[in-house]
C-alpha cells in the first residue's frame, strides 16, 4: 500500500526484504534475472532480498525520487509496506542515529526527503507533483 504521505523518498528500500518462493518465481519472471542474482541467505539460511552498498539491488535513485525497477513484480512485503496510513519511518531510531561512514552519508540523502509527522502537506504535495513527473519522464524513455 501507499501511504498518504508518501514522498517516494526511497528510504524504505535500505530495509531487509524477505521472500517467498512465489516472490523469487515472479521476480525471476519480471525482471530477467536468475535468483543467485538477487537472493542472499539470512543467518537461518532464509532467503533475503540482496542489498548493495545499503539499498536493494533493485532500487534506482532519479533526482529526489526513489525507483523500484521491478514495481510489477516486487515483493509482498513491499507491496504491504508501511501496512498504514503514514509513513512514519524517518522518525524510527534507528535512522536518527547514523553514523557519518560514506554509506550513511548516502542513505541520509533519502531521509531528507522521507515524510515525517512535522513535514507540511504543501512539501508532501510538491513531492509527490515531481515524483509522478519522475515516473512519467521514465516511462516515457
Ligand atoms: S519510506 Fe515511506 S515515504 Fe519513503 S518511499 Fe517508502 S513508503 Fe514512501
Ligand atoms: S523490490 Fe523494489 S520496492 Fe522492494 S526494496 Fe527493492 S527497490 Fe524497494
Amino acid at each position: 500500500m501507499i501511504p498518504e504521505n508518501c514522498t517516494f523518498c526511497g528510504l524504505c528500500c535500505t530495509l531487509t526484504v524477505r521472500l517467498s518462493e512465489r516472490d523469487i518465481k515472479r521476480i525471476e519472471k519480471g525482471s530477467g534475472r536468475k535468483r543467485e542474482d538477487f537472493v542472499v541467505a539470512d543467518n537461518d539460511g532464509k532467503p533475503l532480498l540482496k542489498r548493495e552498498k545499503g539499498w536493494c539491488t533493485f532500487f534506482k535513485r532519479e533526482g529526489r525520487v526513489g525507483i523500484c525497477t521491478i514495481y510489477d513484480s516486487r515483493p509482498d512485503n513491499c507491496r504491504d509496506f508501511p501496512g498504514k496510513r503514514l509513513c512514519d519511518l524517518a522518525e524510527n531510531p534507528l535512522y536518527r542515529h547514523l553514523s557519518d561512514n560514506n554509506e550513511n552519508k548516502r542513505v541520509r540523502l533519502l531521509l531528507k526527503n522521507a515524510p515525517t509527522s512535522a513535514t507540511p502537506a504543501k512539501a508532501i504535495e510538491e513531492a509527490q507533483q515531481n515524483a509522478a513527473e519522475t515516473f512519467k519522464a521514465i516511462s516515457e524513455k
